[in-house]
């Protein structure tokens, strides 16, 4: 008998009968005797509804936005609870401010500080399923709180470290973690097993089928994570601490074209350029991703000058373009480039740490393909360039191919063999 906490997402939850269906789901776990604890998020689309009903009336009031978005959850653990009923099963629903789960009061993207689970534990030990609103908590004057968008995870991730369950299971619909964007390679796998660390680069690099907080909360308190389908059975992908000495080198390749690349020509090369160049950027909070400087030029000569390059979120490339230009004016540097149609491929593996060549490797796939590499940047288990952006999805493919990262092909059961193939 195992503790398990299930979230599923607005997808999962977005009519009744997929909630009657979620419901006969979560009977079958309890029928095999886990206690389960559900989380759920709002009916899909419910939650941007309500963010346009506020749009409309303007004057969107912290806690009042709150209030109102925190609403969609409330109908959809009332509906799975009665499902549940339906279903014969005991449960019994909670809002985030019942159980209590406090936060501290950043409006629209709280934190949570601390879950007493005293209530649930009560209602479990009565051998009911305990359905929690996701995305909600109550702040230290009472006032209601979200989480931020796809917050439900986090909720989840939460109340399983709280609860100390065994799993916390994230039903989606995708059933699971993949090599690489299945768009780009059709033949992308799904991964057994992840670690956090890996996910958290797979993440963060756009296969976005977690909230990224959640994962970060789930490795800093160490709870198993399953990423699964809800509409089809099957183990998904489980994202935990440990490192399977069987790993392969490389788990995934993430890609993103939403980047876009700056460069600073000819910056007279003296103590203080880096900040002159990025003080301006950092303080108008756009992020920075890679960075590069080159070798200064010519050791011999009393003048040398370099080239600063990095890399922004395309979103960003104006109004960084506009403060470099400044920046480098006041410099002395030569010019401003920039670049917005480059993209970004990293290669994601704990096994990259005891495997040397990962990159010569990523590199001669690259040049076999007559790729040109712009940017390269590593860490322990990452290494990622920027390229063309026309030259992504080749790339992407010809690295999932020198990985290994393909589909096994279907097994062919020899006494199946077809007729026309014998002899
Ligand atoms: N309903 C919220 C949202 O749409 C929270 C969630 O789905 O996780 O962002
Ligand atoms: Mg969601």
């Amino acid at each position: 008998m195992a503790l398990i906490v299930q979230k599923y997402g607005g997808s999962s939850v977005g009519t009744t009968e997929k909630i009657r269906a979620i419901a006969n789901k979560i009977k079958g776990y309890r029928d095999r005797g886990d206690d389960v604890v559900v989380v759920v998020s709002a009916m899909g689309g419910e939650t941007d509804r309500l963010q346009g009903l506020a749009d409309e009336i303007g004057s969107p009031l912290p806690r009042e936005m709150d209030m109102l978005l925190s609403t969609g959850e409330q109908v959809t653990i009332a509906l799975l609870t009665m499902g549940l009923s339906a279903a014969g099963v005991d449960a019994c629903s909670f809002t985030g401010w019942q159980v209590p789960i406090r936060t501290d009061d950043a409006h629209g993207k709280a934190r949570i500080d601390s879950i007493d689970a005293e209530h649930l534990k009560t209602e479990l030990g009565r051998g009911r399923v305990v359905v929690v609103a996701g995305f909600q908590g109550v702040n230290e004057a009472n006032d209601i709180t979200t989480l931020g968008r796809g917050g439900s995870d986090t909720t989840a991730v939460a109340l399983a470290a709280s609860l100390k369950a065994d799993e916390c299971q994230i039903f989606t619909d995708v059933d699971g973690v993949y090599t690489t964007d299945p768009r780009v390679v059709p033949g992308a796998r799904r991964l057994e097993k992840i670690t956090f660390e890996e996910m958290l680069e797979m993440a963060s690099l756009g296969s976005k089928v977690l909230q990224i907080r959640a994962v970060e909360f789930a490795g800093k308190y160490g709870v198993p994570l399953r990423v699964l389908s809800t509409f089809d059975d099957g183990p998904g992908t489980l994202i935990s601490l440990e490192e399977d000495v069987e790993e392969p080198i490389i788990s995934g390749i993430a890609f993103t074209k939403d980047e876009a690349q700056l460069t600073v020509l000819g910056v007279p090369d003296r103590p203080g350029i880096a900040y002159s160049l990025l003080g301006p950027i950092g303080e108008a909070n756009i992020e920075v991703d890679m960075i590069l400087q080159n070798v200064s030029g010519d050791p011999s000569s009393d003048y040398s000058a370099t080239d600063f390059t990095f890399t922004v979120h395309r979103r960003d490339f104006d109004r960084a373009k506009g403060l470099l230009e400044q920046a480098a004016s006041e410099l002395g540097a030569r010019e401003v480039a920039g670049n917005t149609s480059i993209a970004k491929v990293s290669l994601v593996g704990v096994g990259m740490r005891s495997h040397a060549n990962v990159a010569a490797r990523m590199f001669k796939t690259l040049s076999e393909e007559n790729i040109n590499i712009r940017m390269i940047s590593t860490t322990e288990i990452k290494i990622s360039i920027v390229i063309e952006a026309k030259y992504l999805e080749l790339a992407v493919r010809a690295l999932h191919e020198t990985f290994d990262l393909d589909a096994e092909p279907e097994k062919v059961d020899s006494e199946l063999t077809p007729l026309s193939e014998q002899d």
